[in-house]
Formats: structure tokens, sequence, C-alpha cells
């Protein structure tokens, strides 16, 4: 995390001390922020990724401060990675990481601080196909499998979720549909669970990534 605060940087940057990425004239709307994950997923999802911002020169620059433009909630799972799917890099994207989107202290907290602290003005909570989070729940609900530990935790975290979604015969849309109001739920629960995010005029958005097309759809 950056340690430098987000007004300092302003103040340096209008005086003309940063250069690099450190430099923006001004931090990005919710609009913006939406178009750039929107194209670095498309090109993401065409094999067309340009990698940016891993250069030894544009890491150098953000020793002093960062600035990321969105904060990404999204599952743990391992073909998931928020910087690769948004094909964005180094001090772009703040990303808070949970199986399930599941929210505690620890995930609101991390989320407090990229809007309170580093002004981000959007959050996108990321669901993805075939989460095993949600599988997990949905054999909770059912009575099926053997969870222990933390795991049961997490699945139980989730089962309002499962349980709030209407059935339906075709297993997997059911599955697609848990993932989808997964999202949507975390998305509703994150002002209610902080006064940070409520006081502030941050976007919170629900999407949902699939893993065959590696696209990424906004959830309305
Ligand atoms: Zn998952």
């Amino acid at each position: 995390m950056s340690h430098l605060p987000r007004r300092s940087v302003l103040a340096a940057t209008t005086a003309g001390l940063l250069v690099g990425p450190a430099a923006r004239a001004a931090p990005p709307g919710v609009t913006d922020s939406w178009h750039r994950l929107a194209q670095g997923n498309a090109r993401f999802a065409g094999g067309h990724q340009v990698h940016p911002h891993e250069q030894l020169a544009w890491r150098e620059g953000l020793t002093n401060g960062q600035h990321p433009f969105a904060c990404v909630l999204g599952c743990a799972d391992s073909r998931v990675t928020p910087e690769l799917v948004f094909d964005h890099g180094l001090g772009d994207l703040f990303t808070v990481r949970a199986v399930g989107e599941v929210l505690d202290d620890a995930t609101v907290g991390s989320i407090e601080y990229a809007v309170a602290h580093l002004g981000v003005p959007l959050v996108v909570v990321l669901g993805h196909a075939n989460c095993g989070a949600v599988r997990a729940a949905i054999d909770l609900v059912r009575g099926r499998g053997e969870l222990t530990g933390a795991v049961s935790t997490v699945a139980r975290a989730i089962e309002a979720t499962v349980r709030a979604t209407p059935p339906d015969p075709d297993e997997a849309a059911f599955v697609a549909a848990c993932v989808r109001n997964q999202a949507l739920r975390v998305c509703a629960e994150l002002p209610d669970r902080s006064a940070e995010i409520r006081r502030s005029r941050v976007a919170v958005v629900a999407a949902v990534y699939d893993l065959h097309t590696g696209l990424v759809r906004r959830l309305e």
C-alpha cells in the first residue's frame, strides 16, 4: 500500500514534483474506469493483450505512490486473476480477493482503504462461472458433501444467496444464477457494512467472468 497521502500526491503533482505514473492530472471518473476495464478485458478475451505497466521504468515510477483507477473484489480462483483478465499492470487495480467474494472485516477494510485513501471511483465485485465456493454452498444447502473448518464458514456465508435463488432444473443455469446473485448481493451489502463507502461517491458494480469466452459482463 502507498504511504503517501492522496492529498500530498495531488499537491505534489500540481507543483510538478512527480514524474511518470505518479503524475496524473486528475483522477478518473466511474465511466472512464469501467471503459478502461472493458477495453482491457476485450484485449484479453481476444488474445490481444498488451500487458501494460510491467516495465522497469513504470515500476520505478510507482515507488512513491499509487493511483489505481479501480478496486476489484474477486474470487481467489486461480483462473480469474484481475490484472490478467483486465489486461492491466502494476498500480492500475487495487485487488482484493476472497473465495466467493465473501465479505469479512478484512475484505471490507481493504476496499475501504482503496475508496477512502486512494480515491478509486469504482469498485467491481467480480464473480465467475463455475465458482467452487458457490458450488460448495449449493452442496451445503442440499445437505451433500462434507465441509469442515474455515471452508464451511465460507460456504455458509454464501448460503443465503443459494437459498434466495429460484430453483432451476437446469443445474448449470442454477449455478450461473447463484454466481450472479452472489456478486449482486455482495455489491448491495458492501455499503451496508462500511460507513466510509456509504459516505463516498464510489460506484459499486457487480460483474461476472466467463471461463470459456474470457469476457467479463457487467450486471445491472
Ligand atoms: Zn470462485
